[in-house]
């Protein structure tokens, strides 16, 4: 009889923390009022248009919080560094003085990511300072400690923790030693950095040149502690990609698209190829690419009157003229008459002669006898409104401002108006029974190398499924979703009109932050409008500041766009897989991805078995880039996001994860590309040239590096899909007779999560879960003193079970897995 194959889903996960929401300030405008425009005939333009990314450096996550909250806009290409945090800061020249007010050290334009002088290895390292070990047990332990090689130049990237690391007085300092190979002495000591995140010491951690491959290495640490690691590789020897198998068709991405040509390109794509592909539509339109006309006239400050259509401007709000008339006379009432689409406000007149109407009183008699054309109006920002509102010696007309086409904008006309957005599905058997994989490009709309990164690996999918062995199996095993642009307001608001756009087009603001000055800050951060470790539950890293550029939206799931993610995991259940694709900065993430700042108290950590298939994974997808011209995506910027950056309250991966067990990636394409001209890491850009140094930055370069990693990914999960083997684990040391008392732990020959008692009892899934000595290490070691019994089942990513074991059902056969450690002192 054909033995049953017992796979079980792994979501026996804890529920989330939940804790105190945190509140943020209001935003980082100027509130006076001062620069409200004076009725000119056409509302005055703000000077958003001119920001620029300005490199920076933060001290901590602590002050990326602040500045982030504050209303700035610096998500992306963040990069830890030794001392703090570098990025860049989408601002104007005003917003660079705040920054540089609030702390931000604002680097000049030449500095690139460059780690200290230390990491110049190879030679005798300065600063190497004798460390006494001291004679209490504080411990060292070697979290990783990797060697790379990119462009010709070697790496060495160590991260080791001391259980002195919390220790503030004095600060733990850790020296690094590396040998030169198999039977050589440890040298070359240095310093390594100590790595503290929401005041919490995470490790001391370092990216070292060195030219030759050293075998081990050495830490110390100045409160005593020495421990010794072997150097593992990290993606060396990558497997040629499939692009160098004869007769594949790679290269199909000419250049950049806005999402009417992705989505068209999409539909093509479903008509040529109906045998392997089809769109399923989202079922929520996004509110979008429109606004309401505006203007801010009748003077500055608390005269300042703030005119929003009631229409969209495309829809009529942008005919609509408004006018403040001067009467001759005295003792005149405040009053407004309409013609056709043209708003006369008669301003009152006092005994005396004189213009006698406030901002608020103009508002009202706006909102109240326009007819219906306005429907929005009030003093500008936190104003009272109590300044005598002056004549605007003429219409003004209304705008929506998205007639102002930004320098280099594509041609033709932008679709107003709200949008159904097309998933392309990719597969042979679209029948639910093969694992799905979603492709989710570009929530930030700034971010356009996604987008063409997931329509290449779409294109490769179609065009080599006839001819390629490889791509066959992929299409034949899995159920593909790409959605190639999540934002398509956003994005075509950044190709049209404004090229840092970050968030969708929808405006959530109140009066305070509503007027048309502020319209390049408005809308809602999608991938922070999520469930799980949300801002509205008290994680850090979203906002509720309707400007803030990580905006978490007035409540979970308020948008369309991340309605339709839940929607469609919801339906195809199939879906296991799920990559979010965005730019820039050389990183793969996935959870836990957002912590309670206080206590940094993070979403719950993957179980061991899903944590070394995250890392196994992650090898695989970066191996492939990396065979494309050597970017290597660093092990500093692999795993839970928020261990390695920051936390993304309500980001789309944990609430993927942890609500549906989908294994949930966070890719951060393009950027940290090491360039041996320089002997820097040089960071890239969210639209580099698309054609730019083919070494470097470019759009085109990245777009195939990356999709050669998503290809890799349906590989991943193609195998997953196939994989009904069983995992198989042991106790190490095991069965035996010790005369003292011995550490042992557990070894699996896949990724796989152990359950375990040491009570005698069946081992089921509500056992203890064999867990890591601390985030980023390999499993914990048992420290058996007297005579223990282990009993044990081991799960592997697919979910099955060691010796098809059925943990839910104490049968006859229990044939979990069982040693016992005696230890017989004598
Ligand atoms: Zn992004």
């Amino acid at each position: 009889m054909r033995r049953r194959q017992r796979r079980i889903a792994l979501l026996a996960l804890p529920a989330l923390v939940a804790g105190v929401l945190v509140t943020t300030g209001p935003a980082g405008a100027d509130p006076t009022g001062s620069t409200a425009a004076a009725g000119s005939g056409r509302s005055q333009l703000d000077n958003r248009e001119q920001a620029r990314l300005v490199p920076i450096k933060l001290a901590g996550a602590d002050l990326l919080d602040k500045v982030v909250a504050a209303g700035f806009d610096i998500e992306h290409g963040l990069k830890r560094v030794p001392t703090g945090i570098e990025g860049e800061a989408v601002v104007t020249a005003e917003q660079v003085a705040e920054l540089k007010a609030m702390g931000v050290e604002v680097l000049g334009d030449d500095v690139g990511f460059e780690w200290s002088d230390e990491a110049d290895g190879g030679i005798q390292g300065a600063a190497a300072r004798a460390v006494q070990p001291a004679s209490h047990e504080a411990t060292v332990r070697i979290a990783r400690a990797d060697w790379f090689t990119t462009k010709g130049q070697g790496f060495l990237y160590v991260e080791a923790r001391t259980t002195e690391g919390q220790q503030a007085d004095p600060i733990v300092e850790m020296q690094l030693e590396n040998d030169s190979g198999k039977r050589t002495s440890f040298g070359f000591a240095r310093t390594m950095s100590r790595f503290v995140d929401s005041g919490q010491y995470m490790f001391h951690r370092n990216l070292f040149k060195l030219d030759a491959r050293p075998n081990q290495i050495r830490v110390t640490s100045s409160t005593g502690g020495v421990t010794t690691g072997v150097v593992s590789d990290w993606l060396e020897d990558a497997p040629p990609p499939l692009t160098e198998n004869r007769g594949y068709k790679a290269d199909f991405v000419d250049g950049y698209r806005h999402p009417q040509q992705l989505y068209s390109r999409a539909k093509e794509i479903a008509r040529q190829y109906p045998d392997i592909a089809e769109i399923v539509y989202l079922p929520n339109q996004t509110n979008g690419y429109q606004r309401k006309a505006q203007a801010t006239i009748g003077g500055t400050g608390q005269a300042a009157v703030v005119v929003s259509s009631a229409a969209w401007g495309h829809e009529g709000g942008n005919d609509v003229t408004v006018e403040f008339v001067d009467r001759p006379g005295a003792d005149l009432p405040l009053a407004a008459e309409v013609t056709g689409k043209a708003v006369r406000v008669l301003l009152a007149k006092d005994a005396s002669g004189g213009l006698a109407s406030t901002a608020t009183e103009v508002a009202d008699a706006l909102r109240t006898q326009s007819q219906g054309l306005i429907d929005r109006s009030h003093p500008y920002r936190t104003n009272a409104g109590t300044g005598i509102v002056a004549p605007t010696g003429g219409p003004v007309a209304l705008t929506d401002s998205l007639d102002q086409k930004r320098v280099g904008a594509p041609e033709g006309e932008v679709p107003r108006g709200p949008v159904t957005i097309p998933v392309l599905r990719i597969g042979k058997h679209r029948d639910g029974k093969k694992p799905g994989v979603l492709i989710q490009a570009q929530d930030h709309a700034r971010e356009w190398v996604p987008a063409t990164t997931s329509l290449e690996s779409a294109e490769r999918l179609v065009h080599n499924y006839k001819s390629d062995k490889e791509t066959k199996k992929i299409v034949d095993n899995t159920d593909v979703f790409f959605i190639l642009s999540n934002n398509p307001d956003g994005a075509n608001y950044s190709f049209y009109n404004f090229a840092s756009q970050r968030k969708n087009m929808t405006n959530h603001c109140p009066d305070a932050t509503a007027d048309p000055a502020q319209r390049n800050s408005w809308g809602v951060d999608l991938n922070r409008n999520y469930r799980v470790g949300s801002g509205h539950d008290g994680y850090a890293g979203g906002s509720s500041n309707c400007v803030s550029g990580t905006y978490q939206g007035p409540e979970e799931l308020s948008e369309p766009e991340s309605k339709n993610i839940i929607w469609l995991v919801e339906k195809y259940s199939n879906i296991k897989f799920m990559m979010s694709v965005h730019s820039n900065g050389g990183q793969l993430f996935w959870q836990p991805g957002a912590y309670i700042a206080d206590g940094r108290i993070t979403t719950p950590r993957p179980p061991l078995g899903d944590e070394a298939f995250y890392w196994q994974s992650a090898a695989r997808i970066l191996s492939q880039v990396k065979a494309h011209r050597e970017t290597v995506v660093t092990p500093e910027n692999v795993g839970g996001s928020s261990d390695v950056l920051y936390s993304s309250a309500g980001n789309v991966r944990e609430d993927l994860y942890y609500t549906y067990g989908i294994y949930a990636f966070g890719w951060e394409v393009g950027g940290s590309v090491y360039n041996p001209a320089t002997g820097n890491w040089q960071g890239g850009s969210f639209q580099p040239a698309w054609e730019g140094d083919p070494n470097l930055v470019s759009g085109h370069a990245e777009t195939m590096e990356y999709a050669n990693g998503i290809m890799e990914m349906f590989r991943v999960a193609a195998d997953w899909g196939k994989d009904k083997k069983d995992p198989t684990s042991k106790l190490v040391p095991g069965n035996g007779k010790y005369r003292e008392p011995v550490d042992v732990r557990f070894e699996t020959n896949e990724p796989a999560t152990i359950y375990y008692t040491t009570d005698g009892s069946r081992p089921t899934l509500q056992s203890p879960r064999y867990a890591a000595t601390e985030f980023r290490e390999p499993g914990q070691v048992f420290h058996v003193t007297e005579t223990t019994t282990f009993n044990w089942f081991s799960v592997d990513s697919a979910g099955n079970i060691e010796k098809n074991y059925d943990p839910t059902k104490n049968d006859k056969r229990n044939n979990y897995r069982t040693a016992t450690i005696k230890i017989d002192k004598k």
